[in-house]
């Protein structure tokens, strides 16, 4: 599932193509991927077309084109979404669920083989943490790890968030309304990069140890931006069809049964809320 490494490498790699661009036309091919918008694909294609795109924006996993007219077209990729430039000469695609074309010819799809992910032309609203105008949906949303370690207190302050709650510390990390934009993968790799159990309660850690996790978290995150977010299959790719090569720098994340990186003990799989967590038992102690 992309998380915020890969969907912000998406933006980036979208951003030169699209700003300043007008949208010449959309084509919703399957209604489901509009399934979230009041009036469905028509409407949607209606509110985009015609408008020009001034940005596009990203809190967390979610991404938005920002549009002349102060409206949005948000974008959540869900499990397996995708935005790409396809290749002119690219032949029938069965898993393409829209087409947005521009103004100088370029096409953008929107192709989902799992289809979880869907499309909402929508209006701005001030996100309800800090202001923001974020996409009406997606006000409820905190600001993410980069932006808070954007600001010089925003670790600090984001430590005092996770400490007034008392689930394992690793369950506040995946709470969007805590902070955004991390998902298993990278909660697993900053837990063990900060030497930390996901388990303990995040009330028993202190704020100098949730600030340090915070930072961990970032530097992770820079570094996976850094190969273009982590593949595991096909499913994520860069706008040009690319994978990202993090998951090659994973040191816990999915490589149960093998040594930890910096201590040589066995990283274990733990059963974590129907899903799992990797960690290294003797750097991880609680
Ligand atoms: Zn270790």
């Amino acid at each position: 599932m992309p998380e915020l490494p890969e969907v912000e490498t998406i933006r980036r790699g979208l951003a030169p193509h699209l700003a300043g661009r007008r949208i010449e036309s959309a084509a919703v091919l399957r209604d489901r991927a509009a399934r979230r918008q009041p009036g469905g694909a028509a409407e949607l294609a209606a509110r985009v077309t015609g408008r020009r795109v001034t940005a596009v924006d990203r809190r967390g996993k979610y991404l938005w084109w920002v549009l002349d007219d102060g409206a949005t077209l948000l974008v959540h990729l869900g499990m397996s979404g995708q935005l790409t430039l396809p290749a002119a000469e690219a032949g029938p695609d069965r898993h393409l669920r829209a087409a947005f074309t521009l103004d100088d010819g370029t096409v953008v799809a929107f192709r989902d083989q799992r289809t979880f992910g869907w499309l909402w032309a929508c209006d701005l609203a001030p996100s309800r943490h800090d202001g923001r105008p974020v996409p009406a949906p997606a006000a409820h949303i905190a600001p993410d790890l980069l932006e808070v370690t954007d600001r010089a207190r925003g670790p600090a302050e984001l430590a005092h968030r996770i400490r007034a709650r008392r689930s394992g510390v690793k369950r506040v990390l995946l709470n969007q309304e805590v902070v955004s934009g991390i998902g298993n993968i990278y909660a697993d790799e900053m837990l063990w990069a900060a030497r930390l159990d996901g388990e303990v309660p995040a009330d028993e850690l202190g704020v100098r140890r949730l600030a340090g996790l915070i930072r961990a978290g970032r530097a992770v995150m820079e570094r996976s931006l850094a190969a273009g977010g982590t593949s595991f299959d096909s499913l994520y790719v860069h706008v040009n069809g690319e994978s990202g090569y993090f998951s090659r720098e994973l040191a816990v994340y999915g490589r149960a049964g093998s040594d930890c990186p910096r201590c040589g003990a066995t990283v274990v799989r733990r059963r974590f809320m129907n899903r799992s967590s990797y960690l290294c038992p003797r750097c991880q102690r609680r």
